[in-house]
């Protein structure tokens, strides 16, 4: 995709439509062998066809119905065409697989992790931890609609993104199939298996279907959640615009504490960490990750050097949240992000590490200099222009700032140069603009 961070990733030469991922689960130790189902159109003439593959055994390929040859070099798995073909020509692929998951270190790594009390995985694919389970164009810019049917032993659950479509008997086990129609990105995969039980939590007042996830035997930690979570689905639509998918829900998973990843229309948090309390962490966990579904995977970053417009603006719907709750006020949020920053981390639109500081409070920091400079209401209109227009796509910080700059009237130079594209930020917050 010619993403200047990962030039690994990627391929401009397809637009996948449509994974169809058939999976099963073994467990001791823990493995996944299946098929993935890829149906795209071709996005340039090429006489091959190119998937991010870093771990995958791949056993075998067909290319449109037809048994196909195929190379795995590296992290590229090559699926060379029966000769060129023509930009916009359809294609349909079926990859067959095994996997086995390694684990690693659930903090610098992505991809499946064994559950913290050894009982079934749980995953954080961001950036390209899918590739190293399956086979997948593993870049924002390619969103596609997903189906997922996971067979698992009988007595776990398989957790995947969209609509919970039913469970039904299989060989060896339980085949759990999920749908996501709405476009989504790779990284923002749900891949959760375990003891848990689907909770149908009903419709939120705004109007969103919403559906937990929760260990069998911790039901009871749910609850805390669940009216905090109606009460920022309300107060985000009101600043963001509408709740940009069909359905929302939390997941607490078997995981290592300090989990916390924005899978799409159901956020992933450790229920080590969601034990039944309610405190800052909780108010901040949850806001955050919610903010996501407007900020990332509506709109996803069209390069990871973008990640601040992910992280940035989901910070900054954190303070507005603790703000809001009087946990503690934007200002003193914003303040306290600049003097621990004063160290640098590069500039914001490319951060020297992508989930540093510098993308997710420096990030928040530039937008609460950006309001200041328009104005509250030139900046939460643009805020919600950027959704509006960009949503089930992406978008780069050119385009907010040219958007941010048509919507409010006022030239942003000053602001970009200061704010995201200098090696370290000001050292103060310009004072609010008197409106008019
Ligand atoms: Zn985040």
């Amino acid at each position: 995709m010619g993403d200047r961070r990962h030039p690994e990733l990627g391929s401009a030469d397809i637009d996948v439509d449509r994974y169809g991922v058939a999976l099963r689960y073994e467990p001791d130790p823990d493995r996944f062998s299946g098929t993935v189902t890829i149906t795209g159109i071709l996005a340039a003439a090429t006489d091959r066809i190119a998937f991010d593959c870093d771990g995958p055994a791949v056993t075998s390929v067909q290319l449109d119905g037809t048994s196909a040859a195929f190379e795995h070099e590296g992290d590229e798995l090559l699926i060379p065409l029966d000769g060129p073909r023509a930009a916009g020509e359809p294609f349909e692929v079926e990859i067959a697989f095994n996997s086995d998951i390694a684990g690693g270190d659930e903090f610098v790594d992505a991809g499946v992790f064994p559950g913290f009390r050894h009982l079934g995985v749980w995953a954080v694919n961001e950036p390209d931890g899918v590739s190293t389970w399956m086979p997948v164009n593993d870049h924002p810019t390619d969103k596609a609609a997903w189906t997922f049917d996971v067979t698992v032993p009988e007595g776990l659950t398989a957790v995947a993104n969209g609509v919970f479509l039913g469970s039904a008997p299989a060989a060896d086990g339980v085949t759990w199939t999920w749908g996501q129609s709405e476009p989504m990105a790779s990284y923002l995969v749900t891949t959760l298996i375990g003891p848990y039980e689907i909770r149908d939590g009903g419709t939120s007042s705004t109007g969103v279907d919403l559906v937990h996830v929760v260990l069998d035997d911790r039901t009871d930690t749910l609850d805390p959640y669940l009216a905090v979570t109606d009460e920022q689905l309300a107060f985000f639509a009101e600043r963001f615009g509408p709740y940009p998918f069909d359905r929302y829900g939390l997941a607490l998973a078997d995981s290592v504490p300090g989990l916390a990843m924005e899978t799409q229309g159901l956020s992933l948090f450790s229920a080590l960490d969601f034990d039944g309390s309610l405190g800052y962490v909780q108010h901040l966990l949850l806001a955050h990750e919610l903010a996501h579904q407007w900020f990332g995977n509506a709109v996803s970053p069209a390069q990871w050097d973008d990640i601040w417009l992910n992280e940035g603006f989901a910070t900054y719907a954190e303070w507005m949240w603790l703000d809001h709750v009087g946990l503690q006020s934007l200002d003193a949020a914003a303040e306290d992000a600049l003097t621990a920053l004063d160290a640098g981390g590069g500039p914001v639109r490319r951060p020297d590490e992508l989930f540093s500081d510098v993308s997710y409070r420096g990030g928040a920091a530039a937008l609460e200099a950006l309001r200041r400079t328009v104005g509250d209401e030139a900046f939460m209109a643009g805020v919600r222009a950027w959704v509006q227009e960009r949503v089930d796509s992406v978008g780069t910080t050119d385009e907010f700032v040219a958007s941010m700059e048509r919507i409010s009237g006022v030239d942003l130079d000053a602001w970009e140069a200061a704010w995201l594209d200098a090696a370290l930020l000001p050292d103060r917050l310009p004072p609010e603009r008197i409106a008019g």
